[in-house]
């Protein structure tokens, strides 16, 4: 155990205030009181673990990160449980998948037990915003960055580890609305050796003009597509995607480097072969799913990831033409509920996701 000094926010967010966002958290607009904070140098390793008043960061303007975009993060929530226990869900895939990101972008290795510790720091000195209301869930967000200041490109020496958490409501109003997805010709998400499989900032950066197009087109996501393999499909700007057949089998894209191994995606997997579906993970062209659609072989489709969990994908709008599609079939409304039981302590836990803050 690494010891986290504590020091409270010396004008804490009074009850009544918290109670007020509380009752319409939105997502990512409300901040908690505290965060938990590491530094990193190259002569010191990892020191300085703490939990502070959440505040403005004071960097050099020449730090790292605002010039060359060496950062990483992660996404995960908080689940209060009906005795009002705080559970989080697979919180060592997200330790894992951190590690992953941080050694593609030139970044430390974090410890999982500390980064684990690092969300139970922060849960202990903000418990009172993790939500209790159905679908929500107070959303966490470590991340690392580089602070060095010095303008040459080699990896920087001067890191900072933080985690903030956010209150988030719930995304659906309860209601599985299926989304309208914008197919992605004119831009790529990524490419071969490229950081595609790293949760890092520059590939969402990328991805806002293709979303500015896909809001203009009337429609809520992006689906990006892989060029160098005749337009296999490869996922949506924050989700993956699985397309549901009529004989009882799972598509998914194969984690081919080029897109973000998700863990809601794995969650899927596991339920999905629990309940005795083949889950086949393989390249799949957008004809194929047009096809499919057309032929009635695919019956469902939806994307999945830890904002929104499991969500139908209803149309899908490439240039012209429309893919009409299925709207929320039982299968995805089946792997939702079980998905969401689990992680809100309604369905037993049989593979031992959650882990208690
Ligand atoms: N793909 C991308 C590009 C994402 O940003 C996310 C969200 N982290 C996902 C997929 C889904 O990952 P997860 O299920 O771990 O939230």
């Amino acid at each position: 155990m690494t010891d986290f000094t504590v020091e409270a926010h010396h004008n804490p967010t009074s009850a009544e205030r918290i109670a007020q966002i509380l009752q319409d958290p939105g997502f990512g607009t409300h901040f908690t009181d505290h965060t938990a904070v590491i530094d990193w140098t190259a002569e010191a390793g990892w020191h300085n673990h703490r939990v502070e008043a959440y505040g403005p960061i004071s960097m050099d303007p020449a730090a790292a990160v605002l010039h060359y975009a060496q950062e990483v993060f992660e996404g995960m929530k908080a689940y209060r449980h009906d005795d009002g226990s705080i559970y989080t869900f697979r919180p060592h895939a997200n330790a894992a998948r951190m590690n992953r990101s941080a050694q593609r972008m030139a970044l430390p290795q974090l410890d999982e037990q500390v980064f684990i510790q690092s969300l139970e720091q922060l849960v202990a000195a903000d418990k009172q915003w993790v939500p209790d209301g159905e679908g929500e869930a107070l959303y966490l967000r470590p991340f690392m960055f580089a602070t060095e200041a010095f303008l040459g490109v080699r990896p920087a020496k001067e890191i900072s580890y933080r985690v903030i958490a956010s209150p988030a409501g719930n995304y659906f109003g309860g209601e599985l609305k299926p989304v309208r997805i914008w197919v992605s010709r004119e831009f790529n998400r990524s490419a071969p050796g490229g950081t595609g499989a790293a949760k890092t900032g520059g590939n969402y950066a990328g991805s806002l003009l293709p979303q500015q197009q896909a809001a203009e087109q009337g429609c809520d996501q992006v689906l990006f597509l892989d060029p160098l393999h005749d337009n296999a499909i490869e996922e949506l700007g924050g989700m993956n995607v699985f397309l549901v057949t009529n004989d009882g089998r799972l598509l998914t894209p194969a984690l081919t480097g080029t897109i973000l191994e998700g863990i809601t995606r794995s969650s899927v997997i596991q339920l999905a072969q629990d309940r005795g579906l083949t889950v086949e993970e393989r390249r799949i062209t957008l004809q194929e799913w047009e096809r499919g659609v057309d032929e009635g072989t695919i019956t469902e489709v939806f994307a999945c990831g830890t904002a929104a969990v499991i969500t139908p994908i209803g149309e899908l709008v490439d240039g012209e033409k429309t893919i009409a599609s299925t709207g929320t079939g039982e299968v995805t409304q089946a792997i939702r509920d079980e998905l969401l039981g689990i992680q809100t302590g309604t369905v037993e836990d049989r593979h031992g996701w959650l882990h208690r803050l």
